[in-house]
């Protein structure tokens, strides 16, 4: 039977939406806030330097398997904003990334209007390396830091040349006070970590229309003087540390010495919140020995069956 022009014409939609991916995402929300993953991995990314064990030997063999250290972007295309929430070792490939979507958004790609940084651990700012003198040369870019963070940067080569030259400005962050960046307000919340050089921050960010709360490092949950349930309460999205799966992962390595919430101690926590809260929480920030960066493994279906989220390097989220 001959198919008529409604037929074919209905037939090419179909097939071209199958092949919708996040960039035909982002250009429906253009206009709007969005939030842009673009890392997902712990600081040292995935796979690891020198790691020839099973975890990374496909990553090795496969570049499209590999995964940039957490790290995320926040696009306010009706201010004509970008925000960065942690400058990582990945920063190149990343802010390639996001140029590649903010001119999917119509979005200028020539300026960063703002770093965000959690605190002074290798992943989250070690990529500020790329603004200066050698690389970028930026002028003035805000970078928002808590007082201990703020006074390691100031003090401390090759940071400290970033600073003199102007390549970058620090901005004061506060525990708990708000900062009003165009469409979007951030406000840092301090948590438990292995402070040896800084402080740390997670954020909390309201969009226009929903809110996220990014935290990609604490200790234990219990450690925080903050109830981790009502925190994911007040928000809509949730990115939270997801570093290990679970005891035992490092073989050979003390991990009280490096603590995290476990996934599994993680799922446990969250068990009995219903549905609509469980899918609030994304993890993100695995390190290379969590079978979460496998595909097809059981931890990522026992994450999933259970209602939460993995979050997913490039993945966008509306605000
Ligand atoms: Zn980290
Ligand atoms: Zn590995
Ligand atoms: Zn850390």
């Amino acid at each position: 039977m001959p198919f008529n022009r409604l037929q074919i014409l209905l037939f090419i939609a179909c097939l071209h939406s199958l092949s919708w991916n996040d960039s035909a995402i982002n250009r429906v929300h253009a206009q709007e806030v969005t939030v842009v993953i673009l890392g997902n991995a712990q600081d040292a990314g995935f796979p690891q330097a020198n790691c020839r064990k099973d975890c990374c030997k496909r990553a090795w063999q496969t570049p499209s398997d590999r995964r940039f250290a957490t790290c995320i972007a926040i696009l306010d295309a009706k201010a004509g904003k970008r925000f960065l929430f942690e400058c990582t070792p990945h920063f190149p490939d990343q802010l390639h990334l996001l140029n590649r979507i903010s001119t999917e958004q119509g979005l200028p790609t020539e300026t960063l209007d703002g770093i965000f940084l959690t605190h002074a651990h290798i992943g989250h700012y070690a990529g500020l390396v790329h603004l200066g003198r050698e690389v970028m040369g930026t002028k003035s870019v805000p970078v928002h830091v808590m007082p201990r963070m703020r006074n390691f940067l100031i003090s401390n080569g090759p940071w400290s040349q970033l600073v003199q030259l102007k390549n970058i400005t620090l901005h004061k962050l506060l525990d708990r006070t708000e900062k009003q960046m165009g469409n979007i307000r951030v406000t840092p919340i301090l948590v438990p970590h292995r402070d040896e050089f800084s402080e740390t921050v997670g954020f909390r960010v309201q969009g226009p229309n929903r809110s996220l709360l990014f935290l990609p490092d604490i200790d234990k949950w219990e450690k925080w003087n903050l109830n981790i349930n009502k925190e994911i309460a007040k928000v809509d999205i949730a990115l939270v540390d997801g570093t290990f799966f679970g005891e035992g992962e490092l073989p050979g390595r003390n991990m009280k010495e490096i603590p995290h919430p476990f996934i599994q101690e993680s799922l446990q926590r969250f068990e009995d919140l219903p549905g609509s809260e469980k899918e609030k929480i994304h993890f993100i920030h695995f390190n290379h020995t969590n079978p979460v960066l496998q595909n097809g493994s059981s931890a990522r279906k026992k994450i999933l069956d259970a209602g939460f989220r993995i979050a997913r390097q490039a993945q966008t989220i509306r605000l």
